[in-house]
């Protein structure tokens, strides 16, 4: 990240708000040099500030209002104003007109304090310009915007066919599909789609990508390529061309920009043929680690020394829909070393793992969570990650496993760590051997992440305080968060405390939310767990005793991350009363 300023006033400038605490600031700055990254990226990852934040208090400091061109609508024929190579040269790009004098252009730059380039603009567009200070990821995107767009590329292919069919050059429609399905796939990437819609339509073929969230058409293709086009996926997806009437489901590797990549591949039959939607895949899943889905440094300290422990049970629980698979698969990630052979049993498969043997349960040809485990353990296996354990009988077996010097992972369906035990013990696995095999509990809900364009922060008001105080202990909440080291000492009152929301912008669809992020509490199986077990205490006891040994409760994992602009007090409050 390059920033318009010297480390010395940004430096200042953090202090003198008292954004930051000289201890924060030189274990940063260490951190950065070790990495050779800069300081500021290491405090937007530990989480002192967003990016966006960060850019609004430069902006301040140099006089020049910030914008994201992301989050803005860009006036096409102002944009195009400025030629491509100078606002390479000069890092100038334009986006619109003053709205105070109309003779004026707005301009962002990525250095309100290179005159030169500054000149250089105003000399070529002979107009007077108004300056804003844009970041680089503004800038990256907006160069993008100079290369042709998805339409052309397709209609050139489309048109290249159709000139080719005129002038008596022989061919079906295969070749230039293969040529439109890469172009697809490539567009998709580039804008960062998460997923491509291929809809027959009476008289053409709707191609749509879904990005951030939103729909949004791209290019209707004439009719004639609706066949070749299925064909071609169904045929790199390993689906049967021949079968029309029936769903299919499968899966797509491609190679992009020298790196794989897959998707998920859907076929329905509508009525004017087959639909397709491709889910794409990013290898983020390759990439995912603890503290990307949410586990704070207190918590992955005590998670990671279970799960480096070479046989036992790592459970994570939680409600449908709480992100569990995607813990297992981050934890599974960091457990993929060389030297150990992983087998799986899911239902369904969710990503694609290199060096990972996935199954995935057929009820139908008699593969269950039960007689899939019972195989894969004669396949030598060291770990072995199990989707779910939903009954005795697979509870039975998992536990055997990891008594006998597996190392097993699951999840089970609980609303919190304390309940996981109990449930284990309703299954009627012995207790003792639930106490010697279990290693930790990771429970765990999602939180939606506050936009980081439109982030805000913003005091309780007393009316608000009031109500909560009706609901919950805030001077117990309070002393918790102090004892975590997320508020200073000095705060006495919920009306010191900052929270943070999103003002909502175009970026978040005005929602003010931006993705998601897991809130969670870690259970370790200690000493006083283990005698609870063999005694089969209910749910309640055992969260009481895994209180008294320090576990974090979900509850103030998330007061903690709204407390540091993650989420909201809103979600916080949302999760604690479901
Ligand atoms: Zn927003």
């Amino acid at each position: 990240m390059k920033l318009p300023i010297a480390y010395e006033d940004l430096k200042a400038l953090l202090f003198e708000r008292k954004l930051i605490a000289a201890p924060d600031w030189n274990s940063a700055e260490k951190n950065a040099s070790r990495r050779r990254r800069g300081i500021e990226e290491v405090l937007i990852e530990r989480g002192f500030f967003t990016e966006t934040f960060l850019f609004e208090l430069i902006a301040q400091a140099l006089k020049t209002p910030y914008v994201n061109l992301r989050a803005v609508k860009i006036d096409d024929a102002v944009f195009r104003l400025l030629p491509e190579q100078t606002a390479q040269e000069t890092h100038c790009i334009a986006f619109g007109v003053s709205s105070v004098k109309k003779d004026t252009l707005k301009m962002a730059t990525l250095n309100p304090r290179d005159e030169q380039a500054l000149a250089a603009v105003q000399a070529a567009l002979k107009r007077q310009c108004e300056w804003y200070l844009m970041n680089e990821r503004s800038y990256r995107y907006a160069l993008k915007l100079y290369t042709t767009d998805i339409k052309e590329g397709l209609l050139r292919i489309v048109n290249e066919y159709i000139q080719n069919a005129q002038s008596g050059v022989q061919g079906g429609y295969d070749v230039p599909v293969v040529k439109i399905f890469d172009t697809i796939l490539e567009y998709a990437m580039l804008e960062q789609s998460s997923d491509i819609h291929i809809e027959p339509l009476a008289d053409a073929v709707l191609i749509r990508f879904r990005i951030d969230g939103d729909l949004q058409d791209k290019i209707e293709l004439p009719i004639n390529f609706k066949d070749a086009l299925i064909a071609r996926i169904k045929i790199l997806s390993n689906l049967k061309i021949d079968e029309h009437r029936v769903p299919q489901d499968g899966r797509l590797a491609f190679m992009m920009d020298e790196a794989e990549e897959s998707a998920r591949v859907s076929v329905i039959p509508t009525l004017y043929g087959e639909k397709v939607v491709l889910r794409l895949l990013s290898d983020d899943v390759q990439n995912l680690s603890l503290q990307d889905i949410g586990l704070t440094k207190r918590n992955l300290d005590l998670a990671m020394k279970s799960i480096r422990k070479p046989f036992g049970m790592i459970l994570v629980v939680g409600p449908t829909g709480s992100g569990k698979t995607t813990t297992l698969y981050a934890v599974l990630n960091i457990l993929n070393t060389e030297d150990v052979n992983i087998s799986t049993i899911e239902d369904p498969i969710e990503y694609g793992i290199r060096r990972v043997n996935q199954t995935q349960v057929n009820t139908v040809a008699g593969y269950t969570f039960a007689s899939g485990l019972r195989s894969l353990l004669r396949q030598d296996p060291d770990i072995i990650m199990i989707g779910e354990i939903r009954d005795g009988e697979t509870a039975q077996i998992a536990v055997r496993a990891a008594l006998t010097g597996h190392l097993v992972l699951s999840t089970l369906h609980t609303n919190n760590a304390a309940g996981a035990i109990p449930r284990l013990l309703d299954m009627e696995v012995e207790p003792f051997l639930v106490a010697s095999t279990v290693n930790v509990v990771i429970a765990q809900r999602l939180v939606r992440r506050i936009c980081i364009e439109c982030i805000t922060t913003y005091h309780l008001a007393s009316t608000v305080i009031k109500a909560l105080a009706k609901e919950y202990d805030l001077r117990a909440i309070l002393e918790r968060m102090q004892e975590l080291g997320v508020i200073d000492k000095s705060v006495a009152h919920f009306t010191d405390l900052p929270f943070y929301k999103g003002k909502g912008c175009a970026r978040c669809h005005h929602t003010g939310y931006l993705g998601r992020i897991g809130v969670m509490e870690v259970l370790v199986n200690t000493h006083a767990i283990q005698q609870a077990t063999i005694k089969h205490m209910s749910s309640e006891d055992f969260e009481a005793i895994a209180l008294q040994e320090n576990m974090v409760p979900i509850f103030d994992d998330a007061l903690q991350k709204a407390l540091l602009g993650v989420t909201t007090l809103e979600e916080v409050l949302r999760i604690s009363r479901e």
